[in-house]
């Protein structure tokens, strides 16, 4: 069984109401998801084309003053980013007005995933706010945080993944807010297929090369494994991985997904993270007509 959809475009129940973009207001799509399920990745492919720009956790710089602004100008040892110069003073009501000014007709792609955050922007006439529901598999999630937390039952971590994902479901749908589920493992397997659809949704369209990510400039926070491969060098190194040399040997290589939880997870115990309630919606939405 795979939470993989047979071929054709993606489509979702929410794509009819999802409103036509218009050049006087700002589209600002959010990333939702659970914890290491790819979202840094996500939103740095996503921001590598030329109609896009990704912010990060962007929502760090008002709910942690004081946050740095700019992982890349920090890495550089630059007292301040050029690009994001002043946005410590900006409020929070105009974060996404801010953004709109610096970077003019792009589609800003934020990656806090806090549903809160996203709340705090709705029902506005100068944005268009749009979710990606970035959902990794199962097992997937579990692998990457039994890595960091050995001693947690793996039904514990499961749980978790079916209440994070159902949370977003929910918040989405209750909102009617236009949104898109992708799954992490469509997107590195058979990024030709599942990226078109998801950059038409934001407004733009889909270049390959955008998978080789770190050949672009990159302005804003996004502090893990994946910004590593365009921080790396530098002249400061704060970014956090439990995982250098993994992200080190993807480095120049065609994208490829994280499973390594395939060999890792028995058999068993990826029969019972396929069996969660969520994992069966999942396939229902990723469907495809
Ligand atoms: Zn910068």
């Amino acid at each position: 069984m795979s939470l993989r959809a047979a071929g054709g475009n993606q489509r979702t129940h929410m794509d009819s109401l999802a409103p036509e973009r218009s050049p006087e207001r700002t589209t600002v799509a959010f990333i939702l998801s659970t914890r290491r399920a790819g979202s840094t990745w996500l939103n740095i492919v996503l921001g590598s084309h030329p109609w896009a720009v990704n912010l990060g956790e962007y929502a760090r710089i008002w709910l942690m003053p004081g946050h740095v602004a700019c992982r890349l100008c920090e890495a550089d040892g630059l007292p301040e980013c050029d690009v994001f110069a002043g946005v410590g003073a900006v409020p929070v009501d105009d974060a996404f007005g801010f953004a709109a000014r610096r970077f003019p007709g792009r589609t800003i792609v934020d990656a806090s995933k806090q549903e809160a955050w996203c709340a705090r922007f709705l029902g506005r006439d100068d944005l268009d706010v749009r979710v990606i529901h970035l959902v990794r598999h199962p097992a997937g999630y579990l692998e990457s945080e039994l890595r960091r937390r050995p001693e947690t039952p793996f039904e514990t971590i499961l749980a978790e993944w079916q209440e994070t994902n159902e949370r977003i479901e929910a918040f989405v749908t209750s909102n009617a807010i236009p949104h898109r589920v992708v799954s992490y493992e469509e997107l590195t397997e058979r990024p030709g297929d599942a990226f078109p659809p998801l950059c038409e949704f934001l407004g733009g369209t889909y270049d390959p090369d955008t998978l080789q990510y770190w050949n672009y400039v990159h302005h804003g926070l996004g502090g893990n494994g994946a910004a590593s491969l365009y921080l790396r060098g530098r002249k400061v190194v704060k970014y956090i991985t439990g995982d250098d040399a993994y992200y080190e040997a993807l480095r120049g290589a065609p994208t490829r997904p994280d499973l390594r939880w395939r060999e890792r997870i028995s058999a068993d115990v990826i029969d019972k993270a396929e069996s969660l309630p969520y994992a069966a919606t999942l396939r229902e939405l990723l469907r495809r007509d």
